[in-house]
């Protein structure tokens, strides 16, 4: 008794209140069962505690009929018991009401339930931060950090803003934000992202955004969005119920008025048979269920850092057939090294100097290589005008001269006369206007988890994996080889990248596009399923994605795939047993074969079914390492 106490302490208001109603309702019910009333006072007796359970019910559905969406649920028990009043099936009019509450708590409790796995996400949000000024600490609220600002994170604490660190190393818990357990290692320099956890050292931050910019404030909003809301799941059943609630409706209307004329029976008889039928149409476990599913599977898939922006794209994802792959930070680290640079009239000092100096505000994978092998610091105040040529390269004036550093295409662009190179690598070639001044080879690593997790999404009956890349034919064979995939196209605009994907769409594929958002947010908006990843940190690939992977780890996109399917799977199950079920019911009912009270009793144990299987969602192996 004490635990069950406890456990109606873990109730909301809302529900506590709920079940009182139902105590209460109950125990009148009995007493007017055992008592011997006259007429009148043996109605009240029942009416009574049935306006007590069932007085919201019945406000809502005249509220809908009011709006023109008359048949819901709501509208069906209303129906349902007003009828059995009318029939003097006291007792009935109750049942149909009472197991219909009961429902509702008991789904009330399983969403909750579901709900708050994805409320712990969201306690991930820091509550203080430390800013050091002239010296002194002093703590303040997150929203009060202002770029530039210095920030001290000590052990322990939650990093309550992005920012570079200007001193220290640490490592960092960034499971919460990521899903990977593994810590990282981050040393001055580095940019870190609010939501993780400082595990070792003290370290000193450069604040680089304001929290309601900040990555921890961009995936709340976006847990908040798709879990939180119940519409979205509820297309499904929308779609549902397109068909079945007229069909339905036609039904009991019919069963109301034909048998009786044909066969020259009591309308009494039938009309009562018709409220039945249309009490046990109403899909309450499917009501219950596919909601309750949608949010398990994307509350799985937060967990692990894989955030889906709603049901739909999770439906999306267990359809698609087609992975269409980016290369460049996609199945590569993204991170290159200059291995050479070739030039017949310019020394290497001053091409990696200026490109250095041209790339310092480019977000490209290439960029940041560039600036890297330059042994000096770019000085950026020689930097005039830059222009990005997305999927080719970059446009800028230094020390007033216009430089073009990029690929082959951005040379033909400017007619320079450039010089292949026979490195099966990446080339970034570099002109001074026309002129051309020579090559800088650069060469990237494969991502160690990439041609894994090629292997497990064929034998997941993926049937196409596709790469396009901007990069050079040499360099997209290699990697396609390497990772294991067949198709690949090289030497592509992020127009073409659109291009093809859209002819691989049009011939029937259900395609995912997987990218790092860099060059590539118009063809993860195009495919009917963007996803980004690695997008901690990039706003763009985070807007513009249907999915976004948290961190770089390649093995989430085949955990993805089997959470989505797995969801929908026992979607369709719940949708098959309770329509099975309903049929039977129906059929029994037309034939005056089922009570009202035990349709209803029925659906609740249906439900009850269906939603336990939902709950199958949550269990699942999840091996990413
Ligand atoms: P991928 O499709 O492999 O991800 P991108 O579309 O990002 O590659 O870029 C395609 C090609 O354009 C790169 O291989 C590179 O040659 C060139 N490029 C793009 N951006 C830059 C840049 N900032 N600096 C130099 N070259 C660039
Ligand atoms: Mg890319």
């Amino acid at each position: 008794m004490y635990a069950d106490m406890q456990y109606f302490d873990t109730l909301d208001s809302e529900q506590k209140t709920l079940s009182i109603r139902l105590v209460a309702a109950l125990i009148m019910f009995f007493i007017a069962l055992s008592l011997n009333l006259s007429r009148i006072v043996l109605f009240l007796s029942f009416f009574i505690p049935y306006t007590l359970i069932g007085y919201d019910v019945l406000f809502y559905a005249v509220k809908n009929i009011l709006h023109g969406q008359w048949l819901d649920e709501r509208f069906l028990m209303s129906i349902a018991s007003i009828g059995a009043f009318a029939l003097k099936d006291y007792a009935e009019a109750f049942a149909v009401m009472f197991f219909y509450q009961l429902g509702e708590l008991f789904q009330s409790i399983a969403v909750g339930k579901s709900r708050k796995s994805i409320e712990e996400l969201l306690s991930l949000a820091p509550e203080t931060a430390t800013r050091l000024i002239n010296g002194t600490e002093e703590t303040i609220s997150p929203e009060e950090i202002l770029i530039g600002d210095t920030i001290v994170v000590k052990p322990g604490e939650r990093v309550p803003i992005d920012g570079r660190i200007i001193k220290g190393s640490t490592s960092l818990n960034t499971s919460d934000i990521t899903g990977e357990s593994a810590p990282v290692e981050v040393a001055e320099g580095d940019m870190i992202y609010s939501g993780s956890i400082n595990i070792s050292g003290s370290i000193l931050l450069l604040a680089e955004s304001e929290y309601e910019n900040s990555t921890i404030a961009k995936i709340m909003d976006l847990i908040e969005n798709s879990a939180g809301k119940k519409s979205k799941s509820e297309k499904y059943i929308t779609r549902l119920a397109r068909y079945y609630t007229p069909f339905v409706v036609v039904s009991a209307v019919l069963l109301s008025t034909i048998p009786p004329l044909v066969l020259n029976e009591a309308f009494l008889k039938w009309f009562e048979r018709a409220l039945v039928f249309l009490v046990a149409s109403c899909p309450c476990a499917l009501l219950i269920s596919i909601p309750l599913s949608f949010v398990r599977g994307l509350g799985t898939a937060s967990k692990h850092g894989i955030l889906m922006k709603g049901a739909s794209e999770l439906e999306k994802l267990s359809e698609v057939d087609t992975f269409i792959f980016d290369k460049t930070g996609t199945l590569t680290e993204g991170s290159f090294t200059v291995s050479d640079v070739h030039s017949d009239n310019v020394d290497k000092d001053s091409i990696l100097e200026i490109s250095a100096i041209a790339e310092s505000q480019s977000t490209h994978p290439i960029a940041a290589s560039l600036k890297e092998a330059c042994l000096k610091e770019p000085d950026i105040s020689r930097l005039g005008g830059v222009t990005e040529h997305a999927g080719k390269g970059i446009q800028a004036t230094v020390d007033n001269k216009e430089y073009f550093i990029g690929n082959t295409a951005l040379m033909e662009l400017v007619n320079a006369d450039y010089k292949e190179c026979s490195f099966p690598d990446t080339i970034v070639h570099m002109s001074k206007g026309n002129d051309y001044m020579g090559h800088i080879v650069i060469s990237d690593q494969i991502k160690s988890k990439a041609k894994n997790s090629i292997n497990k999404l064929k034998g997941q009956k993926i049937e196409r994996i596709i790469m396009l890349s901007g990069d050079r034919k040499p360099v997209v064979d290699a990697t396609s080889k390497t990772v294991g995939i067949d198709e690949s196209y090289a030497e592509l605009l992020p127009t073409d990248k659109v291009e093809i994907t859209e002819r691989i769409m049009h011939d029937g594929n259900k395609v995912a596009f997987v990218g790092d958002g860099i060059n590539d947010a118009p063809v993860l908006t195009v495919a009917d399923v963007g996803i980004a990843m690695g997008a901690l940190g990039s706003d763009v690939a985070i807007e513009a994605a249907d999915i976004v992977l948290m961190d770089d780890n390649l093995l989430k996109l085949p955990l993805a795939l089997s959470i989505a399917r797995k969801t929908m799977r026992i979607v369709k199950q719940n949708t098959t047993i309770s329509l099975a079920f309903k049929a039977a019911v129906l059929i029994l009912g037309a034939f005056g074969q089922v009570e009202m009270w035990l349709a209803v009793f029925a659906d609740v144990g249906v439900m009850i079914l269906a939603v336990l299987n939902s709950l199958r969602t949550g269990h699942m192996k999840t091996n990413t390492q």
